[in-house]
C-alpha cells in the first residue's frame, strides 16, 4: 500500500468530526501520486458520497470539460476536497469540520508535492489567500514555497450563475503556461489586485 492509499484508508475510518455519522462513503481524493497539478474543491456532494470519489456529479462533469479544454483528463491530476465527508444537504463546511480535516489535506499535499494547486471556490482558496475575495483574486497565481496556488471559481458556481462560465473557462486556459513557469516563478506575497486593495 502506498502512503497515499494508507492515508485514504485512515480517512475512510475517520471520526474526528460529526460528519462521519451521516456519510455513505468518505471521499479522500483521486489521482496519481506524482501529479503536477492538484485541484481542491469544497466537500463531497450526493454522488461523491455515494461513490467515494470526488467530482463525479454535475460540477465534476464541467470540471472534466474544463480539463479537456487544456488537453488534460482527470487521470492527469489529483482531485481532492477541503473536507472529506458530505455535509448534510450540501451545506457549507463548518470551521470545526475544516479544522478537523485539515491534517488530511496537508498530508496529501506533502505526499503529492504538486507544482500547482488550483483552488476551486472560496473554502479551498482560504488556505493560500486568507481574507481575499474570490471575485477579486480569481485567476491570479501566488507562489508559496515551491507551490503555485491558483484560485478559481468553483465549477458549480458556473452551473448556478451562467455569467461565470466564461470567466472559469478563461482562468482555466492559463494553467498550462503557469505550470511551465511554476519552477521559475518567484514567491509572491499577495496577488496584485489584493495588494492594491490593501494600499487604498
Ligand atoms: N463539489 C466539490 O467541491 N467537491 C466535490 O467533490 C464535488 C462537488
Amino acid at each position: 500500500m502506498t502512503a497515499l492509499e494508507s492515508l485514504a484508508a485512515e480517512i475512510a475510518q475517520c471520526t474526528r468530526c460529526l460528519l462521519h455519522r451521516g456519510r455513505t462513503k468518505a471521499v479522500p481524493g483521486e489521482g496519481p501520486e506524482n501529479a503536477d497539478v492538484m485541484f481542491i474543491g469544497e466537500a463531497p456532494g450526493f454522488h461523491e458520497d455515494q461513490q467515494g470519489l470526488p467530482f463525479v456529479g454535475a460540477a465534476g462533469q464541467f470540471l472534466e470539460e474544463l480539463l479537456a479544454s487544456i488537453g488534460m483528463t482527470r487521470q492527469d491530476v489529483y482531485i481532492a476536497n477541503v473536507i472529506k465527508c458530505r455535509p448534510p444537504g450540501n451545506r457549507d463546511p463548518l470551521p470545526e469540520e475544516i479544522e478537523a480535516c485539515q491534517p488530511f489535506l496537508d498530508r496529501q499535499i506533502e505526499l503529492i508535492q504538486p507544482k500547482m494547486i488550483v483552488t476551486l471556490g472560496r473554502f479551498s482558496m482560504a488556505r493560500a489567500f486568507p481574507k481575499a475575495r474570490i471575485s477579486h483574486i480569481h485567476g491570479q497565481p501566488r507562489k508559496i514555497g515551491d507551490i503555485v496556488y491558483y484560485p478559481m471559481y468553483h465549477p458549480a458556481a458556473a452551473l448556478h450563475q451562467p455569467s461565470l462560465r466564461r470567466t472559469i473557462e478563461e482562468d482555466m486556459q492559463r494553467i498550462p503556461q503557469l505550470l511551465e513557469q511554476a519552477a521559475q516563478m518567484a514567491e509572491t506575497e499577495l496577488p496584485a489586485e489584493a495588494e492594491q486593495l490593501r494600499l487604498f
